[in-house]
């Protein structure tokens, strides 16, 4: 039987390892931490449960495709619904709307309250859906980096329609000349954040984006997004895949064109193939510093990071939803905060996540779990202590004016993520949330490969590499990268 030695059990490392034991290998999958799931984790404070990273569930398809490809019925794991409603948005101005999930019904929203014509809506969302068809088969499931996948019947009809990707502006102005009312741009430049990117930098191909929330859906799993996690490992454990926590590998062994295996806690361990689910620059700098090192993708600025506060809140707001975003007033502002300056803006666009909305049991009687998140550069050494503190502040007397009520004297459990301990809890590269960022139109090109150029049986998933981060494109890159393997 061959064997797998697998690095990391964030959701792209558990994905690889289902298709590996479906494959026929003997999988072993290392992970550092007592848990897995990496950012797709789960914690609990006084009663109040959260996810600690992820809460918006899109394509659920690929997570079905695993049990499918296993020969299992889905549902027997893992369950979702689909959401009636994508967001409520709350802007400084006093406007305040529920985006529904119906693109139709939407438009009619958008029209009542922005003043912006249904049509455009519609036009904005059908673009977005033609983007999505010129790009899925060429480069989201498939490498980037095989000659293949520039030479079939997909590719060519992809060459054709490449003025449709829009790649020559930015997000901004191309919203900006579909769209007159500046609220509207602002949501749909919004989109831009779901890959950790800029608005005024991306390439107005990141469009496609609102195709996967409005055309397909927005979903949420039954017991919240750790479910992914759980039932896949559960499927993997299934297949007789073996996890080991807390067993971080320390490093690749190199036996000329080949990794021999991993060592982890001084034992070397051989296997025939390794895939690494560690972001690729702390995969090349900590487990491979004696490898050529490839320096023009791994010195990519980084998408941008997070900062999350997790509060109990004695209270429930039926004004909110589970998705509820308050608008900062000036949105350039603050992305030149974010990707220049490397600071957060006084005025930071506020996220708040609360699955307590359809999981009652995520907090006590009474109250609800928030996941309060405002982007934030990735980690570069800043003076996060004062930044945290300043932020918080400045989010409670946000929120506090929009609800008119005073949040802080609710908060009865809190923690904080900051990007410095998303870098150390997750070993992603400066704490990014989905690698390098997408704020060019190369970007896709300046993505690690799947596989290894160097080394014949290395391979590479997760949100580092191609396709990118997001869980559905995690999910893809195990797709593509098992799929090399021979
Ligand atoms: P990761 O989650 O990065 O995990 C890597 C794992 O490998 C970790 O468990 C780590 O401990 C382990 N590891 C690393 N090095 C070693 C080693 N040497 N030995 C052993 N183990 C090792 N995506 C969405 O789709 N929707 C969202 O709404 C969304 N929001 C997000 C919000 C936040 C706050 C964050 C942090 C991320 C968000 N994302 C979202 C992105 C998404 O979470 C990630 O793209 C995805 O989960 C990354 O998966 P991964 O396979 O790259 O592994």
């Amino acid at each position: 039987m061959k064997t797998a030695g697998v690095v990391g059990a964030g959701i792209g490392g558990i994905a690889a390892a289902i298709r590996l034991a479906v494959k026929g290998y003997r999988v072993e999958v290392f992970e550092g931490n007592s848990y897995p799931g990496g950012k797709l984790s789960s914690f609990e404070i006084n009663g109040y449960r959260f996810d600690a990273g992820p809460s918006l569930f899109t394509m659920p398809q690929l997570v079905d495709d695993l049990f499918r490809l296993a020969g299992k019925n889905p549902t027997d794991y893992f369950q979702y619904q689909k959401l009636p409603e994508t967001c409520r948005y709350f802007y400084e101005d006093g406007t305040r709307f529920t985006a529904d999930a119906e693109p139709a019904l939407l438009a009619k929203t958008i029209e009542k309250y922005l003043g912006e014509p249904a049509e455009q809506v519609l036009a904005h969302l059908r673009d977005s859906a033609v983007k999505y068809e010129v790009t899925e088969k060429l480069f989201l499931h498939r490498s980037l980096h095989k000659v293949g996948t520039y030479f079939n019947r997909d590719a060519l009809k992809g060459y054709l329609n490449l003025g449709k990707l829009d790649a020559f502006r930015s997000m901004n102005q191309a919203n900006s000349s579909r769209f007159t009312d500046p609220r509207a741009v602002q949501l749909f430049n919004r989109y831009a954040t779901y890959n950790g990117s800029d608005p005024y930098q991306t390439p107005a191909t990141m469009n496609i984006i609102p195709h996967l929330e409005y055309n397909i859906g927005a979903f949420f799993p039954k017991g919240g997004m750790v479910a992914i996690t759980n039932s896949l490992v559960k499927l993997a454990e299934d297949l007789g895949v073996t996890f080991h926590y807390t067993s971080p590998v320390e490093k690749l062994l190199i036996d000329g064109k080949r990794i021999s295996g991993v060592q982890v806690k001084g034992e070397a361990l051989s296997y025939d193939i390794v895939i690494s689910n560690m972001d690729v620059v702390n995969t090349f700098r900590k487990l491979l510093p004696d490898a050529r090192q490839p320096e023009r993708i791994l010195r990519q600025p980084k998408s941008s990071s997070a900062l999350i506060f997790y509060w109990g809140v004695k209270k429930q707001f039926p004004e909110l939803g589970l998705h509820n975003i308050f608008f900062s007033k000036d949105y350039a502002t603050e992305f030149h905060h974010i990707f220049q300056q490397k600071t957060i803006h006084h005025d930071p666009t506020v996220y708040i996540n609360i699955t307590a909305k359809y999981e009652p049991n995520d907090a006590p009687a009474g109250g609800e779990n928030w996941f309060v998140m405002v982007n934030a550069p990735a980690n570069d050494g800043q003076d996060w202590g004062t930044l945290i503190a300043e932020t918080r502040q400045n989010i409670l007397t946000k929120i506090s004016r929009q609800l008119g009520e005073n949040i802080e004297t609710l908060i009865e459990a809190e923690d904080v993520l900051d990007p410095r301990l998303i870098e150390s809890r997750t070993s992603s590269s400066q704490g990014a949330l989905y690698g390098n960022s997408s704020n060019n139109r190369f970007a896709a090109f300046l993505r690690h490969a799947n596989f290894s150029r160097q080394f014949n049986n290395l391979y590479f998933v997760g949100g580092s590499v191609h396709p990118g981060g997001g869980v559905p494109l995690c999910l893809l890159s195990a797709k593509i990268a098992t799929e090399m393997v021979k």
